[in-house]
C-alpha cells in the first residue's frame, strides 16, 4: 500500500485479523511486474441483475469476475479501484486480505464487491502465467462439474397472489417440470418448497398446518414418481419455518430420499438449525448467507448442517471458497454450492469446484434465460459452457472464457455501459 493513500482502517469485525499488509518493495521479473490500473463494471439484465467486474492492468491482460447483488455491489467494486491502482494483480491473497480488512465492515455488499475483484485477479494471473485458474487453485479432482438445475413447477409468485396456490403449484406441474429438466440431461435438480399453500395462511408465523404439509408432500411424491430415485433431488425452504414445522415437514419427506432439505429456518438461528438437523435423516443444507470461513467453521462445529452451500460470487472469492471447502472437509461436510450467476460467475465456480475434493454439485438458476450459454465463449473455441447437466472445464488461460460483446450489449441493464 502506498504511504500517500488515505487510511481506511475500520474497527475489527467479521473475524478478520488486522495485519500490516503494506509492501514497500516487491521484486518480480519484468514479465510479471505489472500493475492494476482500473476497475470497471457493467450490469446485465438476466433473471437477476448480473454484475460483471473487469480489472484492467498496464498490460493487455484484464480479468473478469462477477458479484452478487450487482445493484449495490458494482458501484462499490468500482470505488475499490482507489485501493488497487498500482498493486500487482498477482498478489491475489494479500490484495484480498487488504480489501477484507477495509470492507468487511460494509457487510455482505462489501464482501460481494471484492469477491468479483478477487475472481478477476485469478483470471489475470492465469492469463499472465498461461494456465487455467483451476491449476492455480490446486489442480483437478475432476474434469466435468456436475450442475443441479433450479427448477420451478407452476407459475410465478405474482400469479399465485391472485389465485388459489394449490391450483398453481400442482403435483402435475412439478412432475412436468422435473421431467423436462431430466430430459435436458440434468442428474440433479431442486425445487422451491416454500411456495404458498393457502391464501389465508399466516406466513409471518412460520407455521404450516397439516393440510399445507400434505400439499407439499404431494408435490415431492409426484416428482419422485416421475423421475425415480436415481436423480439427486433437493428442496429449498428459504428459511421460512419454525423448528417444529420444519421437522414435521421433514419427517413426512423422509420416504422420498431427498438429496437435501435446504434452509429450513433463518440462517442466524444456528441452534434452531442444529435441532432440525439432529431430528432428520434427510441431509440439511445451508450456507448461501454465510460469507467467511470463520462463520462456516463456527456453524459446522455446532453440528448444525450436513451439506454446505457457499456462493462463489459473494463468499469473498475463489480462495475464500477454497478455505471454506477445506474447513467443511475437516468436518466431513460436502459442498453443493449456491449460484445464481451468469456464465462468468458459473465458470469461476467451476474452476474452484474442480480443485476441491468434497464437491457434490453446483447450482444453475437460469434455465429461463435462453441466451445464458451465448454470453461467453470458451477462449479459442465455440461450444456451450453448460451442456447435458455438466460444465466441461475450460482449458484456456485464466477463466478460459471471453464475453461476447454483441450479446452483452443487447442485454445491458439500464444505466450501464459495455466495458468489454
Ligand atoms: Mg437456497
Amino acid at each position: 500500500m502506498a504511504s500517500d493513500q488515505p487510511d481506511y482502517r475500520i474497527p475489527q469485525g467479521g473475524g478478520v485479523p488486522w495485519r500490516d499488509l503494506s509492501v514497500d518493495e516487491s521484486h518480480r521479473p519484468a514479465e510479471r511486474d505489472i500493475e492494476i490500473t482500473d476497475v470497471k463494471t457493467m450490469a446485465l439484465a438476466g433473471n437477476f441483475t448480473w454484475g460483471i467486474v473487469k480489472v484492467e492492468t498496464d498490460t493487455d491482460h484484464y480479468g473478469l469476475g462477477e458479484t452478487f447483488r450487482a445493484e449495490a455491489a458494482l458501484d462499490m467494486a468500482e470505488r475499490m479501484a482507489v485501493d488497487l491502482r498500482g498493486e500487482n494483480p498477482l498478489d491475489v491473497d494479500r490484495i484480498t486480505e487488504l480489501l477484507n480488512q477495509r470492507y468487511t465492515g460494509c457487510g455482505r455488499i462489501g464482501q460481494a464487491a471484492f469477491t468479483g475483484i478477487e475472481t478477476a485477479l485469478w483470471d489475470i494471473k492465469g492469463k499472465v502465467l498461461g494456465v487455467p485458474v483451476y491449476e492455480l487453485l490446486g489442480g483437478k479432482y475432476r474434469d466435468e462439474i456436475k450442475i443441479y438445475c433450479d427448477t420451478h413447477g407452476g407459475e410465478s409468485l405474482a400469479a399465485a397472489e391472485t389465485a388459489d396456490p394449490t391450483e398453481i403449484y400442482t403435483p402435475e406441474s412439478y412432475a412436468r417440470a422435473a421431467r423436462e429438466v431430466v430430459d435436458e440431461g440434468f442428474e440433479a435438480l431442486k425445487f422451491d418448497l416454500d411456495i404458498p399453500t393457502h391464501r389465508d395462511a399466516d406466513t409471518a408465523a412460520r407455521r404450516l398446518d397439516n393440510e399445507a404439509v400434505e400439499h407439499k408432500v404431494s408435490l415431492v411424491e409426484a416428482v419422485r414418481d416421475e423421475i425415480g430415485y436415481d436423480v439427486d433431488l433437493g428442496m429449498d425452504l428459504h428459511w421460512n419455518f419454525t423448528v417444529e414445522t420444519a421437522v414435521r415437514l421433514g419427517r413426512k419427506l423422509e420416504p422420498y430420499d431427498l438429496a437435501w432439505l435446504e434452509d429450513p429456518v433463518p440462517p442466524e438461528k444456528v441452534d434452531a438449525l442444529r435441532r432440525v438437523t439432529e431430528k432428520l435423516t434427510t441431509p440439511v443444507l445451508t450456507g448461501e448467507n454465510y460469507v467467511t470461513p470463520a462463520r462456516f467453521n463456527d456453524v459446522a462445529r455446532e453440528g448444525a448442517f450436513d451439506i454446505a452451500a457457499p456462493d462463489v460470487n459473494k463468499c469473498g472469492g475463489l480462495w475464500e471458497f477454497r478455505k471454506i471447502a477445506t474447513i467443511c472437509d475437516l468436518h466431513g461436510i460436502p459442498i453443493a454450492s449456491h449460484n445464481i450467476s451468469s456464465p462468468v460467475g458459473t465458470v469461476a465456480g467451476a474452476h474452484v469446484s474442480a480443485a476441491i475434493p468434497n464437491f457434490l454439485c453446483m447450482e444453475f438458476h437460469a434455465r429461463d434465460v435462453p441466451w445464458w450459454n451465448d454470453l461467453v465463449t470458451r477462449t479459442g473455441e465455440r461450444g456451450p459452457i453448460l451442456e447435458d447437466g455438466y460444465v466441461d472445464l475450460p482449458e484456456g488461460p485464466g477463466l478460459g472464457i471471453e464475453i461476447d460483446p454483441d450479446v452483452a450489449e443487447r442485454y445491458l441493464a439500464d444505466g450501464t455501459e459495455l466495458v468489454i
